[in-house]
């Protein structure tokens, strides 16, 4: 196994179980007598050592800033069954959390780092595990874990690979980066999962991320309790998740919006399978920006004339995708939130998100803040939401931090 030599001191976050390796902390590669290239391969694994030789751990190689996403620390090798473990543990933890449940069957099983296991995402919908690898490592030991999933998870039957838009672009891949792993019964292209008792449709072949965003379950939940009576706007729905909860909530009207009309016709099919007959749900196909402006000047989108609201939500995709980007991004953020802050009504409720890694929660608040008085209007804070508890932060590995919200009270 190639050695990676660390350059004096640089093992202090690693001897603190930070889980990366940055290129500028590598005084020297020492690749093994039988490696065929002149340098790691991206993906293979590793052995890290500090500057006086003791071994600080093993992972997976990469080409970037960051070298080497470590796996396990203090040994030199993967201990046998490290997968099976790692998942294991991840799984025990999501029981004993309750997340398992007749009335919710869809969860995240491992969160990257928050799991132990840099650069995988595995999120369950009922017998189906969608996984997702976001380094090449993960990518070349998806057999061994599609077989540990089915092996460690008593529900689990099938796994399917989507990994097309999270892998390294630049990477040089082999095999398919799409497509079941593991599918010994046949799976229904129609696929309904539960959360809290609301059914959705989930479509891992063509949808965003694994078919659904489980990062907001409980904050639906939250909009649920708040729902009741209200008209509410729900921006960047996707399959309508908030929506689906503010109907169950007792919502007077709810709008949807989403620039995807596959989006949209995921919304439909959601309402309509818990809702049947359902009168006051509205979706619409839109632009974000050119909806609220339509609506601010008070005019006609897609045949409705739509009023104000009483309750909206926020939560557009990540504005920033990387640290340069975060200042236009923090830009994105306060014109869409001052554009809905002014057309709430009074006393109206705004839940409002960043899941922009790049952007910390002060930032958000900040842009947040800015919105608020550009509008002129008062504004308190009533809760500040996060990540739920199946996509973990591991606490030597705060990058983890991503989903940030804000419920604000505007008067
Ligand atoms: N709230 C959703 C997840 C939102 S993901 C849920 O609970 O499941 C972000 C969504 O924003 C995606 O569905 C994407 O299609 C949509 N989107 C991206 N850019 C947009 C824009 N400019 N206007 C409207 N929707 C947009």
């Amino acid at each position: 196994m190639t050695t990676i030599l660390l350059k004096p001191h640089k093992e202090e976050s690693i001897r603190r179980f930070h889980p990366w390796v940055f290129s500028g902390a590598i005084a020297r590669v020492i690749l093994d007598a039988d490696h065929r290239a002149a340098e790691p391969v991206e993906g293979e694994l590793v052995r890290v050592m500090s500057a006086d030789r003791q071994i600080l751990g093993v992972g997976h190689w990469q080409i970037g800033s960051i070298s080497v996403r470590l796996l396990a620390f203090g040994v030199g090798e993967l201990p046998e069954r490290f997968w099976h473990e790692r998942i294991a543990s991840a799984y025990t933890m999501r029981q004993r959390l309750g997340l398992l449940r007749e009335d919710n069957t869809i969860y995240r099983l491992i969160h990257g780092e928050g799991d132990m296991l840099p650069g995988l995402v595995v999120d369950m919908y009922g017998a189906t595990a969608v996984v997702q690898a976001h380094s090449v490592g993960m990518h070349l030991h998806r057999s061994e874990i599609a077989q540990a999933i089915v092996d460690v998870v008593p529900e689990a039957e099938n796994v399917y690979y989507k990994s097309d838009d999270t892998l390294p672009f630049k990477a040089q891949i082999h095999g398919d980066k799409a497509g079941w792993l593991i599918s010994p019964s046949k799976v229904s292209d129609q696929y309904w999962a539960l959360e809290n008792g609301i059914e959705v449709r989930i479509d891992w072949l063509r949808g965003q991320k694994t078919g659904f965003f489980i990062d907001q379950r409980e904050n639906r939940a939250l909009v649920e309790r708040y729902a009741a009576g209200k008209d509410v706007l729900n921006m960047f729905c996707y399959t309508g998740g908030f929506s689906l909860y503010a109907l169950r909530g007792g919502a007077k009207l709810v709008h949807s919006v989403d620039v995807s009309q596959k989006a949209i016709d995921l919304v439909n099919a959601n309402v309509a399978r818990n809702f049947p007959g359902c009168t006051n749900h509205q979706a619409v196909t839109a632009d974000a920006f050119d909806y609220l402006s339509a609506v601010t000047n008070g005019k006609i989108v897609n045949d409705q004339i739509v009023n104000n609201f009483d309750l909206i939500i926020l939560d557009p995709p990540a504005f920033a995708k990387h640290r340069d980007a975060v200042k236009n991004a923090l830009r994105g953020y306060q014109r869409i939130n001052a554009k809905a802050i002014e057309m709430i009504r009074p006393g109206g409720i705004l839940f409002t998100f960043s899941c922009s890694q790049a952007v910390d929660k002060e930032a958000f608040r900040l842009a947040v803040f800015s919105a608020a008085a550009q509008t002129g209007r008062k504004v308190r804070i009533l809760h500040q939401l996060h990540q739920p508890q199946d996509h973990p932060i591991n606490i030597y590995h705060p990058e983890g931090e991503y989903l940030k919200g804000l419920v604000l009270y505007v008067e």
